[in-house]
């Protein structure tokens, strides 16, 4: 059972870096809904800080708004970058430019499919209560 997961995240990482190889088109966004991000701009062609040997490549990504916006496993993966955060206020934009790390969004994806393979374990190991 764990060599069939284990394959299966395999296979998953590939086809995640296929496709981000593959992708690096901007979708289109309405004017006033795309927020200029010069910060993040500038970071662009950069090297991540896990992965030198990467270059950040630029995304448009939502801007979340709220209390606070962390992304999962951001401590391991410093440059997934699938959101930003906005602020508590609620703004006209609703997209914006960030500066992302390939390897870091395929690694957080497998990081991720192994902390719900895990709680599914640990869930099923439990006896059923009645
Ligand atoms: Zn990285």
């Amino acid at each position: 059972m764990i060599r069939s997961v284990v394959r299966a995240l395999l296979l998953s990482l590939g086809v995640l870096l296929v496709l981000c190889a593959a992708s690096g088109g901007t979708p289109l966004v309405r004017a006033g809904r795309f927020m200029p991000n010069e910060f993040e701009h500038g970071r662009i062609g950069t090297a991540c800080v896990r992965h030198p040997f990467v270059r950040l490549a630029a995304d448009t990504v939502p801007i979340v708004y709220g209390f606070a916006y962390t992304e999962p496993g951001m401590e391991f993966f410093p440059n997934t970058r699938r959101g930003w955060a906005g602020g508590c206020v609620s703004g006209e934009a609703r997209f914006t430019e960030v500066a992302f790390c390939c390897a870091c969004r395929v690694e957080q994806t497998g990081w991720l499919a192994l902390q719900t393979t895990r709680r599914l374990g640990e869930v099923l190991s439990q006896p059923l209560r009645r």
